[in-house]
């Protein structure tokens, strides 16, 4: 396990790339952004809204949206500077919802003014699937990620909607790759091959229940050919400058409800209590998880110091949030025990070793962590 020299980014995210100095993708693609034009990028988006920008009022983008604050600001974009008539489309998972989230959730519609359409899976299937992801793949919510994709791109053809805005290309900004593009096609065309429906079906999930997870047709595609795009692309991708505009639209972060263990802001991921367990889940399968995500990001945006990054992964990044353990396990219906059971065999034994009784990252990776 080697972290990268420059923001202390592991190198057991799946799919990072490291150069040979020992800097991580995500630093070398922060750096690049220094040199791009966002003037024209600006320009860039403008003109793709207007392609697709419908004179007779009807919608003309669909944003899927989760009401956090990345959503804000797609919809602020979309709506307040491109004068789009967007249609935003929800995904939901059946965990319990903080009250920021909440009211984050019906703020979009009350601030902004758009219609929104909510698609919630079926609660007994959200649990099975979720079970099954989380004990053999030690990935809770596979199936839900799988009907976040396939969901809002199948609703936007049924519309008739080209144009799709996704936020954050998170294969680029946390560097899995080093090709840019504003096109979210190909992530996407990539989730949808990932879907393994087999896999369901062979675990006692019937042909009835995967509707939410079969990608569109190919048929389907070619008629309307729906552009997805990533909005990071035609605009700095920052959540504290994000955090600043959305703020001014009504966005509520969970500073006065909640202090989450194991991560170091208030502002992401906020909308469902469990889905900390989801986060957190990255801890015991490749030694890091939020903190460690974001102390690197705002390295990378020179926030933070190095030091002071290595002060808060080593005090926080362990940490499983305790009442986003109790949601999960109460939704789930599992006791603590069968919780940390499942949890055992995910442990990666490359990095970790048990000692009296507790899974500790080895000597040798914690020591390499210290050097740099
Ligand atoms: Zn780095």
């Amino acid at each position: 396990m080697r972290y990268c020299a420059k923001c202390l980014m592991p190198d057991t995210r799946p799919g990072s790339i490291f150069d040979d100095k020992g800097v991580c993708q995500a630093c070398i693609n922060y750096e690049k952004r220094k040199t791009i034009d966002w003037e024209e990028r600006r320009k860039q988006l403008r003109k793709l809204c207007d392609k697709y920008r419908r004179e007779d009022g009807y919608y003309d983008c669909v944003i899927p949206v989760s009401g956090g604050k990345d959503s804000h600001f797609l919809v602020y974009t979309m709506k307040e500077e491109m004068g789009m008539n967007p249609l935003l489309i929800t995904v939901g998972d059946p965990f319990t919802k903080t009250e920021a989230g909440l009211r984050n959730y019906r703020n979009l519609g009350d601030t902004f003014g758009c219609d929104h359409i909510l698609f919630d899976l079926s609660i007994d299937l959200f649990r099975r699937v979720t079970r099954i992801a989380f004990e053999e793949l030690g990935n809770p919510l596979r199936f839900v990620e799988a009907a976040i994709y396939s969901v809002p791109i199948k609703m936007a053809i049924q519309f008739g909607i080209p144009l799709i805005v996704y936020g954050e290309n998170s294969a680029y900004e946390y560097g899995t790759t080093d090709r840019e593009s504003y096109s979210a096609m190909e992530t996407i065309s990539r989730i949808f091959k990932s879907i393994d429906m087999d896999f369901w079906l062979q675990r006692r999930i019937s042909r009835k229940e995967v509707n939410a997870i079969i990608p569109p047709t190919k048929e389907k595609l070619e008629e309307v050919q729906p552009e997805p795009i990533f909005m990071s692309y035609f605009s700095p991708w920052s959540s504290t400058t994000h955090l600043g505009i959305v703020k001014r639209y009504g966005f509520r972060d969970l500073a006065h409800e909640w202090k989450r263990e194991g991560c170091i802001e208030d502002f992401e991921q906020i909308d469902s209590v469990a889905y900390m367990v989801h986060l957190w889940l990255k801890y015991p399968k490749f030694g890091f998880q939020r903190t460690s995500d974001i102390a690197s990001r705002r390295v990378r945006e020179g926030t933070l110091s190095l030091s002071e990054a290595k002060k808060l992964i080593m005090e926080h990044d362990h940490k499983l949030d305790q009442r986003a353990m109790d949601d999960f396990i109460n939704f789930l219906r599992y006791t603590p025990k069968q919780f940390w059971d499942i949890i055992e065999k995910f442990w990666n034994r490359d990095i970790f070793e048990k000692v009296e009784g507790v899974w500790r990252l080895k000597k040798s990776i914690y020591e390499e962590f210290m050097k740099i």
